[in-house]
């Protein structure tokens, strides 16, 4: 394992899971190599929002952030893989949807800034993706398990 065995957090945000889009992000990190450890369909509350937001507190857009993620389920997941938090970014696409390129998530499917589909652990910010899967996830929630296909992903696994 050693550096196959990053972790990050991701999520398909309530618009994404209202668009039908939850088996193709699941599928596309799927394809990429990247091990699912944890996944939960849920309902974020005020409290969780608030916490997983936190450093978007004081920005004009927070409260409107704060509704909308609470808004309906979305379906919070943990992926395993080298680079792992890194690699989920870049295939999320930039923030706002509309300058996303294509081939990315919200470039292929969104067109707006704040419904943008999917959250990923920010790899800029060190340490966030472990933060960030204890926030929503118990580590007893989490499975410990060897993804067949890893030697054919990885030339040194
Ligand atoms: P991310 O890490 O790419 O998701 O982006 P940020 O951490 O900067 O922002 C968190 C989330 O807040 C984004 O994914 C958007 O859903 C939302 N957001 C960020 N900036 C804006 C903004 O200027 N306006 C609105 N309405 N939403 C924003
Ligand atoms: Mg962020």
């Amino acid at each position: 394992m050693s550096h196959h065995d990053e972790r990050t957090f991701v999520m398909v945000k309530p618009d994404g899971v209202q668009r039908g889009l939850i088996g193709d992000v699941v599928s596309r990190l799927e394809d990429k190599g990247l091990k699912m450890v944890g996944g939960k369909f849920m309902q974020i509350d005020e409290d969780l929002a608030h916490e997983h937001y936190a450093e978007h507190e004081d920005k004009p857009f927070f409260d409107g952030l704060v509704e909308f993620i609470t808004s309906g389920p979305v379906f919070a997941m943990v992926w395993e893989g080298a680079d792992a938090t890194r690699q989920v970014r870049q295939m999320m696409g930039a923030t706002d949807a509309q300058e996303a390129a294509p081939g990315t998530i919200r470039g292929d499917y969104g067109n707006d800034l704040g419904h943008n589909l999917i959250h990923g652990s920010d790899h800029e910010d060190e340490g966030a993706n472990e933060r960030e899967i204890s926030l929503f996830f118990d580590e007893d929630e989490l499975v410990d398990w060897d993804l067949g296909t890893s030697q054919w992903v990885y030339e040194d696994a």
